[in-house]
């Protein structure tokens, strides 16, 4: 990567803020005690957008190792959140998908906002922002699930009617998209 080949030579500091705590991290960095008790800034890469902390203190200073760029900080960490949910969904779409077989319910056709749905040979066409809802309300009421309220299918209850739904709207995903 580049960033490591950047020897970070031009660089511009931040705003002081006051000192908190030691910014050094053995054994990329050695501690300097005579660094601490006055400032706190951030020195940003002018080339490569690394950054490091440094405290600062009557002409001493103390460095953490150089690292990421806020933007990419962000950027990994919203990339990390992203597969956390869709780990989630993945997990429920596993359990839902078995749920739907053995109830005889499938999406049979997913277009514009929504869905044709055989349930065990009842079809009702409902929109899929309502399966959505379903899918993400594991503790909802009754209220909220579509096929009951249909009255042309009873899901299971609680966290199995969430899975039950995810999978739904799986599979209005994978419809629509055949259709496109
Ligand atoms: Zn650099």
């Amino acid at each position: 990567m580049s960033e490591q080949k950047c020897q970070h030579g031009e660089t511009t500091s931040g705003a002081e803020r006051p000192y908190i705590t030691s910014v050094s991290v053995h054994p990329f960095t050695d501690e300097n005690p005579r660094a601490h008790g006055w400032v706190t800034y951030t020195q940003t890469c002018d080339d490569c957008g690394a950054e490091r902390a440094v405290n600062a203190n009557q002409g001493h200073a103390e460095f953490s190792p150089w690292g990421p760029s806020t933007a990419e900080r962000r950027r990994r960490e919203r990339e990390a959140a992203l597969t956390a949910a869709e780990k989630v969904r993945a997990d429920a779409v596993r359990r839902g998908t078995p749920m739907l077989h053995q109830r005889r319910v499938r999406v049979e056709e997913a277009r514009d906002d929504s869905a044709r749905i055989d349930a065990d040979g009842c079809f009702v066409t409902v929109p899929v922002s309502e399966i959505a809802r379903c899918a993400s309300a594991p503790d909802g009421g009754d209220g909220v699930d579509v096929l009951r309220r249909a009255g042309v299918h009873q899901p299971p209850a609680g966290s199995d009617r969430a899975a039950f739904y995810v999978a739904m709207l799986d599979q209005c995903r994978a419809r629509a998209g055949a259709t496109q």
